[in-house]
């Protein structure tokens, strides 16, 4: 059984899991890009029973169906909330121990991608969500 282990850059947030992500894509959205300060999010889902959490995140809604969690001390973007699947926890996959253990399988928002940001990999790159078309 793999354990998946992370937090935040000055460890006052850290998570655990013995579960599977159900998957694991980079998003380019533009929420991603200003909650990170960076070209891309790799996010992966994973059931919220048996996800602990230890330190106390800081919590921002930032749309009206979700909310993304982060350390109120060293600001490391970690988690995204979304209302409609309560049940699920999407935690950012850079922040892992180890992050070789949950690579991307797929690009979700790719059609708001930056020009100059290019990621030549051969995954499925989606318009939007997983269940749009490709691009
Ligand atoms: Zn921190
Ligand atoms: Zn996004």
């Amino acid at each position: 059984m793999t354990v998946l282990e992370g937090g935040c850059m000055c460890g006052g947030v850290r998570y655990r899991t013995e579960a599977k992500p159900l998957r694991s894509v980079y998003c380019h959205c533009s929420q991603c890009r200003k909650w990170n300060g960076a070209p891309a999010i790799v996010g992966a889902q994973i059931d919220r029973s048996g996800f602990t959490i230890t330190g106390t995140p800081a919590t921002y809604r930032s749309s009206a169906s979700a909310q993304r969690q982060f350390c109120p001390t060293c600001g490391g973007s970690l988690f995204y909330l979304s209302d409609e699947t309560p049940d699920l926890i999407s935690f950012m996959v850079a922040t892992l121990d180890d992050p070789e253990l949950v690579p991307p399988t797929a690009h979700i928002f790719a059609a708001d991608g930056l020009s100059w940001s290019r990621i030549d990999d051969n995954l499925p790159k989606h318009r939007a969500w997983l269940d749009t078309e490709e691009i």
